[in-house]
């Protein structure tokens, strides 16, 4: 039987993308079931009183305590690592778990870590509030200007932390030229990969040393929980990440692991079929005279387009729209839309979209707002699953009583 399992797993490894997807990672039980199972348990039991010693010594394999490892989870685990060609990787409970371990299981007092400005919230809250706490130097560089990044980075930098595409305004990070500079001086890079999804970006491929994700946004992409994982190299990962969450506890629980393997096996359809739509939406709302700007890293206006292209795959399921007037013209467009939800969760199969100033980014301060162009009139689209028509149509008739 291990036999057999170990064949078919040489066969996924080397596998195309959607084989994987569906495949990857699966052990079945003893019943033999077609689906993943869900292990929804928090212990293990021993035969013995000397196996259990030899587990707890490292001496037999088999799980002990599901905060340290679940089968359920081991698959998604084991999936996510063959989808974006990593060495090993580890689930937690929440997109901001999986950021907080990623940067604190390595993290020392008198470390110095470079990002980004151009964050998610909670990302920013992390490293601007909770590392200095722990004397910790930070520096928050504008992620586009790579001669920021030559300043900043120095031999006391331990890591650098980006995403790319940022929220929401979409800004794009030269992940291959920041990892060049941060290896140079002996750091680690860090990617927050949501936006950009594991089908349209490869930061492992680009240069990049640690990739996360919020499991919660694309991966599950039915809006149903919440999740997060770190991928990287096998030593970073089982010699200083997995003794931080084992010990800290943000274990990711098996049902929503299993949501999270049920989510990947239609994650590239999904990503496909959202931009298919985006593209769409972005054309629509780029011509339309209600709109001043449209930023969709997929279109030739995109500031940084060429790198778009160099690094992704597709231009992304999100749209970034600044509407003609101002924050009380903006919330009418949005309160018109019918299809379209107001909601900050993105990557979903049903369309969001969100005023960013007002809700994302409404602990940012006022002058870091106008920096990072998260102005009264800026709107972030998530684009969905729904017939691309219908959603053109709803925008127009949100849009066009703004324009008369
Ligand atoms: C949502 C999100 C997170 C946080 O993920 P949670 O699962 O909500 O904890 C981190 N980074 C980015 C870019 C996100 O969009």
């Amino acid at each position: 039987m291990t036999n057999q399992h170990d064949t078919q797993k040489h066969r996924i490894d080397a596998a195309r993308t959607a084989t994987k997807l569906v495949r990857g990672g699966t052990k079945r039980s003893l019943f033999n079931e077609t689906s993943e199972a869900i292990f929804m348990n928090s212990g293990f039991v021993y035969d013995s009183a000397e196996q259990a010693a030899g587990r707890f010594k490292g001496e037999n394999d088999g799980f002990i305590y599901s905060r340290y490892a679940n089968p359920t989870l081991t698959m998604f685990e084991e999936r996510m690592i063959l989808l974006e060609g990593a060495e090993a990787a580890r689930g937690t409970a929440s997109g901001m778990a999986a950021v907080n371990a990623a940067l604190l299981s390595q993290l020392k007092t008198g470390d110095h870590v470079v990002a980004a400005k151009a964050l998610f919230g909670s990302c920013l809250y992390i490293i601007e509030t909770i590392l200095p706490r722990f004397g910790i130097d930070i520096t928050l560089v504008d992620g586009t200007d790579i001669d920021q990044w030559k300043q900043a980075i120095t031999q006391k930098t331990a890591s650098v932390f980006f995403e790319t595409p940022s929220n929401p305004t979409l800004d794009l990070v030269d992940i291959a030229a920041v990892s060049d500079i941060a290896h140079a001086a002996g750091a680690k890079v860090i990617i927050d990969n949501v936006f950009a999804t594991p089908i349209l970006q490869k930061p492992l491929e680009l240069g990049a040393d640690i990739v996360v994700y919020s499991a919660t946004k694309h991966i599950d992409g039915q809006g149903r929980c919440l999740g997060g994982i770190v991928l990287a190299d096998e030593e970073f990962v089982e010699e200083t990440l997995a003794p931080f969450l084992k010990h800290t506890g943000p274990a990711l629980s098996p049902f929503n692991a299993w949501n999270m393997l049920k989510g990947l096996e239609t994650l590239e359809l999904r990503v496909d079929r959202q931009c298919d739509n985006a593209e769409k939406i972005a054309d629509f709302l780029g011509d339309h005279p209600a709109v001043k700007r449209v930023i969709y890293p997929g279109r030739e206006d995109h500031p940084q387009a060429a790198l778009a292209k160099q690094q992704m795959s597709r231009g992304s399921t999100l749209i970034s729209v600044e509407i003609d007037g101002n924050q009380q013209t903006t919330f009418d467009v949005l309160n018109r839309l019918s299809i379209i939800d107001i909601s900050n969760n993105l990557g979903d199969a049903k369309s969001l979209i969100t005023h960013p100033s007002t809700t994302t980014h409404s602990s940012v301060d006022d002058e870091t707002k106008a920096e990072l162009g998260i102005s009264e009139s800026l709107l972030r689209l998530s684009v969905g699953l729904e017939d691309v028509n219908d959603l053109i149509d709803d925008l127009g008739y949100a849009l066009s009583k703004q324009s008369t």
